[in-house]
């Protein structure tokens, strides 16, 4: 009898104790919504704006609804013109599009790399072509591009970067966290990601012109001054009357539930790349299957995994899929016909039209995708590879 996997690869760790014990504590108090605090009283969300800026070395913080409200929060935050491209991985999840197609805004796809990476090349190409001016960057399942060259394209067409950092909170490239190399970084707290509080999103930014904007953008309700990783009332007396709220701000229970995390996000890291790095050793002598290299500048956060089964015919890969999955390893394949949970496409999203693009068609039609949540044990991740060798080989 072939072993089967039994785990769960939805299954996130529990919420630790402590933020337990301060979720309770905020519900005892009865005043979840953040700017609902009593005199002296800081607030969970201004106290969580305040850490999380601190562990991302940033100036100033904003946590809002979700990792989709802070990517359009972002961008609303440029003032871009209805219409106007904006220019973003082709390779990404359906809230990436969907932020930028939200605001007016038009979204260019860029051709995504073996390496599961934004093609440079072609950013260079397409932003002399299209004129754009912002970059809405994702590090689609953690893999960070070469952030130095990145830095000088940007810069000669003068873009704009937003960081969509769903996958790399806590990840770097050259020893910069991820998330500080754009004028704005943006993160999820969604349950799958690095931290957990249900829905939630954090944007950092050093800019406090565009700070000021984004807390009147996500309903500051002219409570802006109880903001603690915010700049001074004067950056906002010139804006408060015409910038328009979006509310989407964060409550206090989540704040709750995420402050005691961020101490633990280091270990968390560390503990994923060791999944990683098992899953990873027990796939190298696969024949014709392909791992992602991982640059040395680049410090990843391994909590999902990936690889390519290049030039295999779509039949052959839907078998490879369904046999692990009979054998309880869940693959995500980016290839099939019809998008199947996350894994949608550049060309599902028809409300943002554009050319075929011939390499990311070829890199997604072999592309497989696994979580690794921290409920895993290494055999665990040892097992998975192993069944996964075995239905590749076969
Ligand atoms: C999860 C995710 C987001 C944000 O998602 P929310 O569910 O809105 O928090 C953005 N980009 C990527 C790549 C993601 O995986």
């Amino acid at each position: 009898m072939d072993e089967v996997f039994t785990g769960n690869f939805t299954q996130q760790e529990p919420i630790p104790e402590a933020a337990i014990e301060a979720a309770v504590a905020v519900l005892r108090t009865g005043r979840l919504h953040r700017y609902n605090t009593v005199s002296g009283e800081a607030g969970e969300a201004a106290l969580l704006e305040e850490e999380f800026a601190a562990a991302m070395g940033a100036k100033y913080c904003l946590s809002v609804a979700s990792g989709g409200y802070a990517l359009g929060c972002a961008l609303r935050a440029l003032d871009l013109a209805p219409g106007a491209p904006v220019l973003t991985n082709a390779f990404t999840l359906a809230p990436v599009p969907g932020a930028i197609a939200a605001t007016g805004a038009r979204p260019v796809f860029v051709e995504v790399t073996e390496d599961l990476v934004i093609d440079l090349d072609h950013l260079d190409r397409i932003a002399g072509e299209t004129g754009a001016k912002v970059l809405m960057l994702s590090h689609m399942r953690g893999h960070l591009c070469d952030m130095d060259r990145l830095l000088e394209i940007a810069a000669r067409h003068d873009l704009r970067v937003i960081e969509d950092c769903a996958h790399t909170m806590g990840a770097s490239w050259a020893g910069r966290l991820s998330g500080r190399d754009g004028v704005i970084g943006c993160y999820s707290t969604q349950t799958y990601k690095h931290m957990n509080s249900g829905e939630g999103g954090l944007i950092v930014t050093d800019d406090p012109g565009l700070m000021a904007r984004m807390i009147l953008l996500s309903g500051s309700y002219m409570l802006f001054t109880r903001h603690r990783a915010a700049p001074g009332p004067e950056y906002f007396e010139g804006l408060k009357y015409d910038t328009p709220n979006v509310s989407g701000r964060m409550d206090n229970l989540r704040a709750a539930i995420l402050r005691p995390q961020i101490p633990t996000l280091g270990d968390r890291i560390a503990r994923w790349n060791a999944l990683y790095m098992r899953v990873e050793a027990g796939l190298v002598a696969t024949p014709g299957l392909r791992l992602i290299p991982r640059p040395q500048a680049e410090a990843y956060v391994g909590s999902s995994f990936q690889f390519l089964l290049p030039g295999r015919s779509a039949e052959e890969i839907a078998d490879v899929v369904s046999r692990c999955a009979v054998r309880g390893v869940e693959l995500k394949w980016f290839g099939a016909a019809e998008p199947a949970g996350f894994t949608s496409r550049y060309d599902s999203w028809r409300y943002a039209p554009g050319p075929r693009l011939m390499q990311t068609d070829r890199v997604l039609s072999g592309l497989l995708d696994l979580r690794l949540p921290l409920t895993f044990s290494l055999e665990d991740a040892d097992q998975i590879a192993r069944i996964i060798d075995a239905e590749a080989r076969r």
